[in-house]
């Protein structure tokens, strides 16, 4: 079962820019998916139309069973994670990876035993009372993780999630990442510049240039014809 279906999008810009091009993609229910290329190539314009973060110019977006090219983010069952973490600098940890749950209605008790294992998971215990300023690059970006963790949804998305991170916690993450999947199973696609990231998260890897797709592989693949 395909889980994120993406059949002939395309993204103009009221520029005129065609930041995407005819883009079909179809990312299987627990993949890691990769989408890599030089800047410029559309990769978060891509991941920008897959959250509902940008209207979508044409064609079809299909996640689970339902077309959700018109569907607002809250509505798509999606969490998504961005390079700069977002997070909310007057909430502790624990208020932010709450956050999203409580505005959908989630019930307490259940947000605690969420927000308590997302936390376990990724090393955060020590932490939860502290707001984001007392934190290291990356104890934010495992709270930014957790934050979408907690949610339980169909499918992350990250953009960029380690590129504000030095080499050497770029390296642990990149572990602990794949750790996470490994564990969660959650149908991911993650945007990156990085070839060295691509090629060892991806269970395929999507490369783009200028708005198209120019192949989608796996690392194994790709690495052995460059
Ligand atoms: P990447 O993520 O691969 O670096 P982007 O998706 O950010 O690429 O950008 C793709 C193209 O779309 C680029 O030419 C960029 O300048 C253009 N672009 C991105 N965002 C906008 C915007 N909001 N308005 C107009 N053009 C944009
Ligand atoms: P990245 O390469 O990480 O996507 P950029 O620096 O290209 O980051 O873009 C940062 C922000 O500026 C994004 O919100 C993007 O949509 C917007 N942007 C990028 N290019 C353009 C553009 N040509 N015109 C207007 N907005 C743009």
């Amino acid at each position: 079962m395909a889980q994120i279906v993406l059949d002939g999008i395309d993204k103009i810009y009221s520029g005129g820019v065609k930041a995407v091009d005819g883009l079909s993609l179809d990312v299987q229910d627990g993949e890691f998916m990769v989408l890599v290329g030089p800047s410029g190539c559309g990769k978060s314009t891509a991941l920008r139309m897959i959250a509902g973060l940008e209207d979508i110019s044409g064609g079809t977006l299909t996640i689970g069973e339902k077309v959700v090219n018109d569907l607002a983010p809250k509505d798509r069952d999606i969490a998504m994670v961005f390079q700069n973490y977002a997070l909310y600098p007057h909430m502790t940890v624990e208020q932010n990876m709450a956050f999203g749950l409580q505005l959908r209605k989630t019930p307490k008790a259940e947000i605690k035993k969420r927000v308590g294992e997302a936390a376990k998971m990724l090393g955060l215990e020590p932490y939860l009372t502290r707001k984001p300023a007392a934190l290291s690059g990356g104890q934010r970006q495992r709270v930014a993780m957790g934050r979408a963790i907690v949610r339980e949804p169909q499918a992350f998305l990250m953009d960029e999630p380690l590129s504000n991170l030095d080499a050497k916690l770029r390296v642990s993450m990149r572990a602990s990442l794949s750790q996470l999947h490994k564990r969660l199973g959650v149908t991911t696609i993650y945007v990156t510049h990085d070839q060295i990231e691509a090629m060892t998260l991806g269970d395929r890897v999507a490369v783009l240039r200028d708005g198209k797709l120019q192949q989608v592989n796996t690392p194994q693949y790709l690495f052995e014809n460059p």
